[in-house]
């Protein structure tokens, strides 16, 4: 028997509540309390994983070492912890569908109808605690998405209901987080939507251990013991969780409510002493008092939606407190750039970023903005779809191959410098067959990637299926544009640079899913360095 322990954290009245930031922060605390935690993330959706879907719907699609295409929630799971998650982390009901369908082919329910009490609760069950059961965490947060009382997250409901009642007292509690809207007209908080929620929740035979509520005003005592008394939870479980003007602060204000304390208490655990957040709180102070600000542009096509690049954005955090720098990003959508425009849409900028992307939408645009920062030493990023762009533009503006492209976006172009690999040809299936996961990459020496990594070989994660053709590389190379890491294993082309250019990388790698709090990804670190350098020699010329 495990001695793990389980929490669960459900929503109420609303989505978008930030269930995920609220289950990372009260890891955070209970890790800078020494305890061994991870977090896993249950989606009530069909998909087996987010890998097909459009930003526009769920937002990033975040990527795992070991090359799970997931929720975004890891994201937030591994920047706040520092602690690497994987595909179990992440589970749907497609998936859990998938494996309870395949059984079944394969004859494993001996003749039994397959339903979804008991099969898929148990297959959910299961999955739940497989994290526990391979012994390398003391507890497991597991975070399950939707709303209560939604249809499509029945299952999981029950299947967190048996599981209370399996695992027994002070193994497991149910954390629901829940909305307390402002009526201004009326002047007042209300608690009859939570009420419903929990009421809900205990329909489905669930009573909530612990309540945050999110609020945008202060919670009156009055009102908090009003909440305990009609959702009968103790008064110290009802945790306020206000409005922040950072999603870093969040950790500490559960600190304050003390949501730390009432889950140990819960769990039958020690709750003495305070959690240890002295690099955290190093992090906060940096981020808070800037002492310079740097303008950054965020070149993409799903600009309309923060959450599109979401990785990109918290990297740019972690990297400008590190700098002790704001990082300010100018979001710019490409579709709207054009040659004429190019330099009216950069103006000012100290830098740009070129982001991932699919598909031939807007990619004219991207290859503007690349020429304009090669030919201007505007620092310049570009990650996996930005690094092929750049090398599409060397190619027809240096190289003079005309109508060098990728063959993703036009299959008959004549100088495919950014092509299919072999292996990938043959494939039909769209849904977890681009390369994937963390692969190995080694430094080329006096280069600014093996000096901004001070290392030989570099592990990072990928996700895209067209890659760097070598037949060009001979050309590029001596033509300026440098490869500077390659894939040992392979021979794959991973980075680029221009040494003439101040600062000029594009990776084939997503970098932004490494950055951390604790760890700041050294590319974006370098990035912003550069960026802010180049601010500083603007303001010189402006003064002579
Ligand atoms: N569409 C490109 C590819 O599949 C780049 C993908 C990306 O930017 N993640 O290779």
């Amino acid at each position: 028997m495990s001695t793990t322990k389980y929490i669960f954290v459900t929503g109420g009245v609303s989505s978008s509540l930030g269930k995920g930031i609220i289950a990372a922060s009260l890891a955070k605390l209970l890790q800078a309390r020494g305890y061994r935690v991870t977090i896993q993330k249950l989606d009530p959706y069909i998909n087996v994983d987010p890998g097909t879907l459009n930003p526009y719907e769920h937002g990033e699609c975040y990527v795992t070492d070991d090359g799970a295409e997931t929720d975004l929630d890891l994201g937030h799971y591994e920047r706040f912890l520092n602690v690497p998650t994987s595909q179990a982390n992440n589970v749907t009901t497609g998936r859990i569908y998938q494996s309870v369908i395949e059984k079944e082919r394969r004859g494993e329910f001996l003749g039994k109808t397959v339903q979804v009490v008991p099969h898929i609760t148990n297959e959910i069950k299961e999955r739940i605690q497989i994290l526990g059961n391979s012994g390398d965490y003391d507890i497991v947060i597991t975070e399950i998405g939707g709303t209560v009382g939604d249809i499509e997250s029945l299952p999981y409901i029950e299947s967190v209901r048996q599981l209370k009642w399996e695992l027994g007292e002070q193994n497991s509690l149910v954390v629901h987080l829940t909305l307390i809207p402002y009526l201004s007209a009326a002047g007042e908080l209300k608690t009859k939507p939570t009420q419903h929620s929990v009421k809900t929740l205990m329909e489905s035979g669930i009573q909530a251990d612990i309540l945050v509520c999110r609020t945008e005003h202060e919670l009156s005592d009055d009102l908090k013991k009003k909440l305990a008394l009609f959702c009968n939870v103790g008064k110290d479980a009802v945790i306020q969780s206000i409005d922040a003007s950072t999603i870093y602060d969040v950790p500490n204000m559960m600190l304050d409510e003390g949501l730390d304390r009432v889950t140990l208490k819960k769990l039958g655990l020690s709750d003495e002493g305070t959690p240890k957040l002295v690099r955290w709180n190093e992090f906060l102070t940096r981020h808070k008092n800037p002492k310079g600000t740097v303008h950054v542009g965020l070149i993409g096509k799903y600009v309309e939606l923060q959450d599109s690049y979401k990785s990109i954005l918290e990297a740019f955090i972690h990297a400008g407190a590190e700098n002790e720098v704001k990082v300010k990003v100018r979001s710019i959508h490409s579709e709207h750039i054009d040659e004429n425009n190019i330099a009216e849409t950069l103006e000012g900028l100290d830098g740009i970023l070129v982001a991932p992307g699919f598909g031939e939408r807007g990619i004219e645009g991207k290859i503007d903005a690349v020429r304009h920062a090669r030919e201007h030493n505007l620092p310049f990023f570009g990650i996996c779809l930005g690094m092929q762009m750049a090398v599409i533009e060397y190619s027809r503006n240096v190289l003079g191959l005309k109508d060098a492209n990728s063959v993703e976006m036009n299959p008959d172009t004549a100088h495919p410098v950014i092509d299919l690999m072999e292996e990938q040809k043959h494939i039909t299936n769209m849904g977890g067959t681009m390369r994937l996961g963390a692969w190995k990459c080694d430094l080329v020496k006096d280069t600014i990637v093996s000096e901004i990594y001070g290392e030989e070989t570099i592990l990072e994660r990928h996700r895209h299926r067209y890659e760097y053709n070598n037949e060009y590389k001979e050309q590029l190379e001596s033509a300026g544009m440098k490869t500077t890491g390659i894939n040992p294993d392979t021979g794959l082309v991973e980075i680029v640079e221009i040494p003439t250019h101040p600062w000029f990388v594009g990776v084939q790698y997503h970098p932004e899913y490494k950055s951390t709090v604790a760890n700041p990804h050294p590319l974006f670190v370098g990035f912003v360095k550069a960026a802010y350098e180049h601010s500083k020699k603007q303001d010189n010329l402006a003064h002579i």
